[in-house]
């Protein structure tokens, strides 16, 4: 069944779907090839947030199921059977890799949802479709990775070659399980490395069931593997061990200092870290089309619940339009998502991640109260949708960038308008702040746009629009949103590293 197919069902076929595929749910780790217990034989609960209860009791695998995961890795890539194919066979594994997943979009698309609470329609048409594109675009980029020869004296050839690094530890968070996890595989394998997963810990199930594809497609046993497990355990001694050649993190800022540490004891081995966001978008007076500027700051922030890196979580708003702004944001925002059952393709706001999640960001809603900012609406648990971990859609107005709702990155959909006067103004207002991840600026100045854009620290800026995007564009931050830039051609270079190789030729002496 077909992702085309898949976007037609409605609530009663979602939930047949999810009956069906629930009593089979994959518990297990997917090592060198099949899936097996953990050795230590642990366990950990996945829990559906919608509903509060258990899903699944998942293998929490530990060092021992890491050290096992990384030597099938090893062998596998010494071996040569993925490192060392040519080229275009990798291709078609990784095309019928992304044929498979797919063809097996209902089932990922009920475990995503389940698993995570997201809204089926946007695992449907968001998550789903970018997962299958960025395992396409990256299989497109294998044969056009080139080294070099460069210009030497006649009796030397000096090359440039590319080779893969070795083994890669992909390490992922739980709001896009599926495609974060893909920024970093499909880029890693599609350079010929081979690839130890460890998802977050709230999501485990989807991307087992994608190994398995990876394997259904032709993708050679010890390629790719998925080792479920604790943060602070699995993830850990994955950062930790001396033969895995990179790690490639997704999460929080705070992990990703520990992972840089990781490294640091123990082999050096390359980080590549995208963190957390609190992005800005600038909203100057003279806003082409402020009913579009308005859709664009309420779907930046509400949008899979605000647990999202980039989510534009800063509204700087000038204040010529401020009331205007503020007016039109209350009249539309307020009923633009509605939370509800994730499982309805009508429903475009489940419940966040977990219990503690929905805590934080209420607490955090307290905090803003407190320090002064104006609740315009929400900041509560909506009625009428059970023992779910939500929280409404929210909007704070008289923000100063000194309060903790500006600092901090809630991950939840709270919006805080701040206002501003000028450039420079909004300006230093967007860069005080750790993050830097992606910034939105709005204006019909081009002259003010690419003075922001020149100006703002971010990695990511989007004029007139926000959150667009294709696989051309790298993804990644300044400051401490990271140092990785995902998706993009430049994202396979970073899964690379040359080797120089100096040939002496035995050339007959010149007269
Ligand atoms: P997290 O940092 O809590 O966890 C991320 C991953 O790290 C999980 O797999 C977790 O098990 C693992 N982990 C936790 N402690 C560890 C440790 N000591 N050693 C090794 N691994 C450990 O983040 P999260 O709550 O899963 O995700 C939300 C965060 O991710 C937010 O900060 C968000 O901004 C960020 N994020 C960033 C991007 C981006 O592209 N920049 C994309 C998505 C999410």
């Amino acid at each position: 069944m077909s992702l085309a197919v898949a976007a037609s069902h409605d609530r009663e076929h979602w939930s047949a779907i999810a009956a069906a595929v629930r009593p089979r749910l994959e518990t297990r780790l997917f090592i060198d090839g099949g899936y097996v217990d953990a050795l230590q034989g642990g366990r950990f609960t996945t829990t559906n947030p919608a509903t509060g209860a258990p899903l699944a009791e998942m293998s929490a695998g530990t060092q021992a199921d890491i050290d096992r995961a990384v030597a099938a890795a090893l062998r596998a890539f010494r071996a040569g059977v993925w490192s060392r194919i040519p080229p275009r066979q990798r291709m078609e594994i990784m095309y019928r890799f992304a044929a498979l997943v797919d063809e097996q979009a209902e089932e990922l698309a009920v475990l995503e949802s389940l698993d995570v609470g997201k809204p089926i329609a946007d695992v449907v048409a968001s998550d789903l479709p970018a997962v299958i594109e960025t395992i396409r675009f990256m299989a497109e980029c294998i044969d056009k990775v080139e080294g070099a020869v460069t210009n030497t004296e006649s009796g030397v050839v000096h090359m440039i070659l590319r080779e893969p690094l070795g083994v890669v530890g992909a390490i992922s968070p739980w709001n896009y399980p599926l495609l974060m996890a893909v920024w970093k595989i499909a880029p890693a394998l599609a350079a010929g490395n081979t690839v130890v997963l460890k998802p977050a810990e709230e999501a485990p199930l989807s991307c087992l069931r994608l190994a398995a594809l990876f394997m259904e497609a032709g993708g050679p046993a010890g390629v790719l593997n998925v080792v479920n497990g604790l943060g602070e355990v699995a993830g850990k001694a994955l950062a930790l061990h001396s033969d895995v050649a990179k790690i490639s993190f997704t999460g929080s800022t705070e992990v990703g200092k520990l992972i840089l540490q990781y490294a640091g004891q123990s082999n050096m081995k390359r980080v590549a870290l995208e963190c957390g966001g609190k992005s800005p978008q600038v909203f100057m007076a003279d806003v082409p089309d402020l009913d579009r500027a308005v859709t664009a700051a309420y779907r930046g922030i509400f949008s899979n619940m605000g647990e999202v890196c980039n989510a534009g979580s800063r509204l700087l708003v000038e204040r010529g339009i401020y009331d205007a702004f503020i007016e039109r944001f209350i009249a539309e925002g307020q009923h633009a998502y509605v939370p509800g059952d994730p499982l309805d393709p009508a429903t475009n706001m489940g419940p966040l991640i977990t219990r503690e999640a929905q805590q934080r960001v209420l607490g955090l809603i307290e905090t803003g109260k407190h320090e002064g900012a104006r609740l315009r609406f929400g900041g509560g648990i909506p009625a009428g949708v059970g023992p779910g971990s939500y929280v409404s859609p929210t909007l704070f107005t008289e923000v100063r960038n000194d309060m903790a709702i500006a600092r901090q990155e809630i991950f939840g959909p709270v919006a805080t308008v701040i206002p501003f006067n000028g450039a420079d103004e909004a300006v230093a207002i967007a860069n005080d702040t750790i993050y830097g991840l992606a910034a939105g600026v709005w204006t019909r100045d081009v002259n003010t746009a690419f003075r922001l854009v020149r100006e703002i620290e971010a990695g990511v800026i989007w004029i007139n629009c926000f959150d667009e995007g294709d696989m051309t564009q790298p993804f990644g931050g300044y400051k401490q949103s990271g140092n990785a830039r995902d998706k993009c051609f430049e994202s396979v270079v970073s899964y690379t590293q040359t080797k120089s190789a100096w040939l002496r030729l035995a050339l007959p002496v010149q007269k």
